[in-house]
């Protein structure tokens, strides 16, 4: 079973910041259709700086990297999306402590409860076509299935719903944001914070593959 120490963190963000790089031009044109075509650029300069910085200054527990990960993204990505997600990550790291070792029921509240603050901090809720559409069904399912599983079946139920989640506000009416200035205009593309979630939950997934 994988061990949710520092270096299954560190797969995460080295996995995360891949494929935000990669995926950056995709991310972008999502926010192109509905927002101010900014959002790949917004997540690459912050994850790209939060590797950079976390090389420099190696943390110590898996609760510190989350955190200066948080920190780094909100000093660097701007927009909605970097005070939404370094609000995530700080709020995981602070709940992860200094343990050395997470167990699998810590992760799923430390989900659970970022999830909670983006919703607070964004005064959003499922359905309004946001990141929270990927993040709440993926804090669910991980939960779910950690009751019946390990932590790798609930990792990859985590990824699947989030996926899930993105694809599900295609048809949505966005309801904050700057999405939601194009009222019905918004109908029919896909959020792109709900995308990069999905992105991020599965690489927190593919972590658990040394
Ligand atoms: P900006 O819209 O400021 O340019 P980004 O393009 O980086 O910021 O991020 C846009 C994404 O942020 C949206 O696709 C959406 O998922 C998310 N988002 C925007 N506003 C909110 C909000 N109030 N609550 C939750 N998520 C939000
Ligand atoms: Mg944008
Ligand atoms: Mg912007």
């Amino acid at each position: 079973m994988t061990a949710l120490d520092l270096a299954f963190f560190r797969r995460f963000l080295d996995r995360a910041t891949r494929v935000i790089v990669a995926e950056a031009p995709y991310l972008t044109d999502l926010d192109a259709a509905i927002g101010d075509a900014d959002h790949g650029a917004n997540l690459k300069r912050g994850f790209t700086s939060a590797t950079d910085a976390l090389a420099a200054e190696p943390p110590a527990t898996p609760g510190a990297l989350l955190t200066a990960v948080g920190v780094h993204l909100t000093n660097t990505v701007g927009g909605a999306s970097g005070p939404l997600y370094g609000t995530v990550l700080r709020r995981m790291g602070k709940i992860l402590g200094d343990e050395p070792v997470v167990e699998p029921e810590a992760l799923g509240r430390a989900l659970a409860a970022a999830v909670a603050s983006v919703r607070r901090l964004g005064d959003a809720a499922p359905g309004d076509k946001t990141m929270v559409d990927a993040l709440q069904p993926a804090a669910d399912a991980y939960a779910e299935a950690l009751a019946r599983g390990g932590v790798t079946a609930a990792l990859d139920a985590a990824a699947r719903a989030a996926r899930a989640g993105a694809e599900a506000t295609i048809p949505m009416r966005a309801r904050r944001g700057r999405a939601s200035y194009l009222g019905d205009r918004s109908i029919g593309h896909q959020d792109p914070g709900a995308t990069s979630s999905a992105l991020l939950v599965t690489a927190l997934y593919e972590a658990t593959d040394p």
